[in-house]
């Protein structure tokens, strides 16, 4: 028997040569493995073609150097996801959750709380019907799972917190500093961006309240649109670069990420 064993979910997979596989994995012990599967594409007996993305399988996997790519052996596939996979938009979420992890996870180190968050996610959005809310739960809890957490709890400046807030129809959430500016200090500093408190309490609340009642949140429509600005800007400042599955949603499913049919009548 191969000496690692753990949980895993298939975040990226490429071909490589004749019948090999390249596999980034998210792992619940070890984070973020990249690892080579020999032969993955003639063994059905050892990888059950279970190396597709999405795939949330038990991974057997030797590892020599302790660095660089593992050598998965064999898999044994717990969840395969096939209804994201004949759904477009639950396609298009699902890569947005891979991408985001891919991008955010270092390698080799360990997040369980986010390989649980990912799993939950996934099993979730195939469910379910697809909601453009199930998005921003996911990027919230997941920057604050990785250190980016957004802080809107108090201003960064005067430290007024937010519930003190009550008569100001606005602030400001940094993007430089990742925490919330009240409308009084918001005048010394430049690249904000605009918020209502209601908005930014929700924020607030989701990153802090129990996993297994995030889904019941309801969101605004106005708060679903300034929380996807913010969230997304901020994304995009922390990593330095455009999320590619975002950008696929945008083009596919323009209004909002719902579905809008252009011939309807
Ligand atoms: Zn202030």
């Amino acid at each position: 028997m191969p000496p690692f064993t753990t949980n895993a979910i298939v975040i990226r997979s490429m071909n490589y040569g004749e019948s090999d596989k390249i596999i980034t994995f998210f792992t619940q012990d070890f984070g973020k493995l990249k690892g080579i599967a020999k032969g993955a594409r003639r063994s059905r007996k050892r990888f059950q073609n279970a190396l597709g993305l999405f795939s949330h399988l038990r991974l057997h996997f030797f590892d020599k150097e302790g660095m660089g790519l593992v050598r998965a052996d064999s898999c044994d596939i717990l969840h395969s996801f096939p209804k994201i996979k004949e759904d477009l938009q639950k396609i298009l979420y699902g890569n947005y959750y891979l991408e985001l992890v891919n991008e955010m996870a270092g390698e080799r180190e360990g997040n369980r709380e986010a390989f649980e968050l990912l799993a939950s996610f996934l099993s979730n959005l195939e469910e379910r019907e697809a909601k453009e809310e199930q998005l921003r739960l996911f990027e919230i809890r997941m920057l604050s799972l990785f250190g980016y957490r957004p802080n809107l709890r108090r201003c960064n400046f005067c430290k007024k917190d937010l519930e003190d807030l009550e008569e100001v129809p606005r602030v400001f959430f940094s993007l430089e500093k990742g925490t919330l500016v009240c409308d009084r200090c918001s005048k010394m500093w430049n690249n904000l961006i605009p918020l209502s408190l209601g908005t930014a309490k929700l924020i607030e609340r989701i990153s802090q309240m129990e996993l297994q009642n995030i889904h019941r949140l309801g969101f605004t429509a106005q708060a679903l649109s300034e929380s996807k600005e913010l969230l997304h800007k901020f994304i995009r400042y922390q990593l330095g670069k455009e999320m590619k599955s975002l950008k696929a949603l945008r083009e596919i499913f323009p209004f909002n990420f719902k579905f809008q049919n252009s011939n309807a009548e």
